[in-house]
């Protein structure tokens, strides 16, 4: 750990250079207007990503994915960050420049998936903790040289007759602050990640309620271990009704959201960036922008950081064929700029189409 040096730093010991680097660069996370292009699947979830549209996941096939959303024209300007998995972070273009340095000249900055993934939590009815604090650290410093600047950890939990149960979220909270701290140390801003699945037939108040629980218990922890909030983003689920239960309209789930936020969520976190969750394109877009919309107190940036919801009828049009790329990307600016513009609560509908309003669910989902 860094020596404290003295300076009022509250209760956060990070060194006062990477302590301006992470504001700096979690306030730019935090822009309004701007989201984060989740495009971190492992190599196992872009296998079944691929699987369905009939393409071989080789790493070939994945750089030409990759390719396909970053060079995608006009885009840029939606994004403030790209979250990418180990393998992309150090992949080019075909033409030969980093995908970093592409992102890095349209003002987009690199993110990285550093979790290694779910695992039975022993003594739990089939909950999971997230493994990968093991030589964090060091990974953290080999990203960093790489050029990424923030990172994203995922702890899961679920809704059930008796879950979460404590353990579960006492041990994912600590879990999500041990990696906020180590990542700070190393000079990458932690997007934490507590996601609840939305598997389940409960109402929407059961869901505002385990929640604000979760999130609770996650900010205790990350205060306790001297995270500095400044230098972080939520990465949280929306406040909905279960999978299985009648849907109720976005200015409810954007209702219940905020006010899940505002009541666990300190002012010190300059941006707060929704999961889809499973949501379909359209559904994640106009429930941010019914938060958006939302006359009510919000003292950070509402955006998103979608995965399936940015890159669905990307995937399907793309169909691992060259000639479909110009339309593929042109999908990805349509739901670019209507995220963008959900981010400022001025979404009017103009992207919805058909496909579009799939639902992207699938149930026990594993990233
Ligand atoms: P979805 O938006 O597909 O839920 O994924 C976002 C993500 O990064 C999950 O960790």
């Amino acid at each position: 750990m860094s020596a404290y040096t003295g300076k009022y730093a509250g209760p956060s010991y990070v060194q006062d250079v990477l302590r301006d680097e992470l504001i700096k660069t979690a306030n730019y996370l935090a822009t309004p207007g701007k989201g984060i292009l989740a495009a971190d699947e492992s190599t196992a979830t872009i296998g079944k990503r691929f699987a369905g549209i009939n393409v071989e996941n080789v790493e070939t096939n994945r750089q030409a994915y990759r390719e396909l959303l970053f060079t995608a024209p006009n885009t840029h300007q939606f994004f403030c960050g790209v979250i990418l998995f180990e393998e992309t972070l150090y992949q080019k273009t075909l033409g030969g420049k980093p995908f970093v340095k592409l992102l890095e000249e349209g003002g987009v900055v690199s993110g990285i998936k550093v979790d290694k993934g779910t695992v039975e939590l022993a003594g739990t009815n089939g909950e999971t903790t997230t493994q990968g604090h093991d030589g964090l650290a060091g990974r953290c410093q080999q990203y960093y040289q790489a050029g990424a600047r923030f990172a994203k950890w995922r702890a899961v939990l679920k809704i059930g007759l008796t879950e979460p149960s404590e353990l579960s979220i006492q041990q994912n909270a600590q879990g999500l602050a041990r990696y906020a701290i180590i990542c700070q140390e190393n000079g990458l801003v932690p997007i934490v990640e507590p996601e609840i699945l939305v598997d389940g037939s409960h109402d929407i108040r059961k869901c505002a309620e385990v929640t604000e629980r979760v999130l609770a218990a996650c900010y205790k922890a990350l205060n306790e271990q001297h995270v500095l909030l400044e230098g972080t983003l939520l990465k949280p689920n929306m406040v909905t009704p279960g999978a299985d239960a009648p849907k109720v309209t976005p200015e409810v789930i954007a209702k219940y959201t905020v006010r899940a936020l505002q009541r666990t969520v300190p002012p010190a976190v300059p941006g707060i960036v929704f999961l889809s969750g499973g949501q379909s394109e359209e559904e994640a877009t106009v429930n941010l922008n019914a938060m958006n919309a939302l006359d009510t107190i919000k003292p950070w940036t509402l955006s998103f950081s979608y995965g399936r919801a940015l890159q669905q009828s990307v995937l399907k049009t793309w169909g691992g064929e060259k000639k479909n790329v110009p339309s593929a990307q042109k999908i990805l600016f349509v739901r670019g700029k209507a995220n963008s513009e959900a981010t400022l609560g001025k979404y009017k509908g103009d992207a919805a189409s058909s496909g579009t309003s799939e639902s992207l669910y699938v149930k026990d989902y594993k990233y």
